[in-house]
Formats: structure tokens, sequence, C-alpha cells
């Protein structure tokens, strides 16, 4: 396979492309680097290359490779894109500085007791379960925009905007294109949609983020 440095070349390359044929709104897109399953030496060769957004979907797994690869690069912006559960919304809000997935009331109250707590905001994104799937987190579509005024008003967060993930196996423009219809009914200003099969299609329907793994780092084993 190619270097680090060439396949983040090539993505960032597809991402100007998209962009410039379709944007904006999007001022421009951010890459995030999905490095889960992967470890702390697999990650390196990306930050030397420049990359500094980076995701991960489990706590444990961050709270183990990231705190040493923090130590040694400045600048890094570390996203949960993964489910949280409210025990682990105390470390999930000291490890990240986004968490693309709140989705539900109860850790809605936790992240803003936890936040308070330390003394620190990590920016807040709702996921949306824009195919209504019963294996995926996420607030129902029909209920996203209520939900989103209710983390703002009622438990005081302030929320960025929207993260969805679109099924698979069908074509994910309409989805997109509904998630970015029920952000802007938020006055939502970041959209993070679009995986490595998809990242153009979402940049077309609007994307800020997107989250780009095995296309980077290559197959992974697990999930
Ligand atoms: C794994 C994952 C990605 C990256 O998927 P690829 O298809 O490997 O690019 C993006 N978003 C979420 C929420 C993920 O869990």
């Amino acid at each position: 396979m190619d270097s680090a440095a060439e396949r983040l070349d090539s993505i960032r390359a597809r991402i100007d492309a998209a962009h410039r044929r379709f944007g904006p709104p999007a001022e421009r897109v951010e890459l995030v680097a999905v490095s889960k399953t992967f470890s702390a030496d697999e990650v390196r060769p990306f930050l030397e290359a420049g990359q500094r957004i980076f995701g991960e979907n489990r706590v444990q797994e961050a709270a183990g490779k990231w705190p040493e690869l923090r130590a040694s690069y400045a600048g890094i912006e570390l996203h949960l894109i993964g489910p949280l559960q409210t025990n682990k919304a105390r470390e999930a809000v000291a490890l990240f500085d986004v968490i693309e997935t709140v989705d539900r009331d109860k850790l809605a109250g936790v992240l803003k007791t936890e936040m308070e707590k330390a003394g620190r905001q990590p920016r807040l994104l709702v996921q949306v379960n824009i195919g209504l799937e019963p294996q995926k987190a996420g607030i129902p579509p029909a209920e996203a925009v209520a939900f989103v005024k209710r983390c703002r008003e009622v438990h005081g967060l302030t929320i960025d905007g929207l993260m969805g993930i679109p099924p698979e196996g069908v074509p994910a423009g309409p989805y997109f294109a509904q998630l970015a219809i029920l952000a802007g009914e938020t006055g939502a200003t970041t959209l993070s949609m679009g995986m490595s099969a998809d990242f153009e299609t979402a940049i077309a329907m609007g994307a800020t983020h997107v989250r780009v793994g095995s296309a980077l780092f290559g197959h992974r084993p697990r999930p």
C-alpha cells in the first residue's frame, strides 16, 4: 500500500475536488481520520504526515492510545464517533475534543454535569439514526429537531451540529440530504457525514466533516 502521506494526499485531493464541485455551503471540509482498531504505532505516520483530526469509536480504546500520542504531537483534535454510555461520560469529557454521538436526554444531562465538573467543554454533535436502523444509535429523524432544542434549552448544552450514518447497501444520498435538512432546521453549522465509500456524495450534500477510516488505514479486522 502507499505511504500514509500518499493516502492522505489522495483523500484530501478527492475532498477538495468534491468541495470545489459542490461547495459552498461548507466553507471547508474537515477530514476526520478514523483510527479505531489501529495502534498508536500505526497512527503515528499519519500524524507525521500532518493529519491532526482523528476519530475513535470506543472510549477505552482511545484512553489507551491517545494520551501518549497527544504528548508527542501538538494540536490533535480527537472525535468520539461511537455510542457513549453515561458511565463513561466523565472519561469521554476528559479525552475528547468533540463528542459526535449525543443521542438521548439522560446522556445530555450527564454530559452537562461532567463538563461543569471538569471545566472542559468538548464540542457536541447530536447523532441522528437517519436510516431508523434498530442496531444503530442515534435519535430518530422525526425527534431530532426537538431533541436539539431540549439539549440547548433544558440541558444547557451548546450543540454545534448533527452526525449520521446511512444504512449500508442502498444509495446514501437521500439520507445525507435528509440530515442536511434537519441540520438547517436546528441552525447547526457542523454536519458530520460520509465515510470511505461515500464521502464525496456527503460533501455534495453539505458535509462539513467526513469520517474516513479504511481508505486511509486499510482494512479493519473488526468493525
Ligand atoms: C468506522 C467508522 C467510520 C469509518 O468508516 P470507513 O468505512 O472505514 O471509512 C466512520 N464513522 C463511524 C461512526 C464509524 O464507526
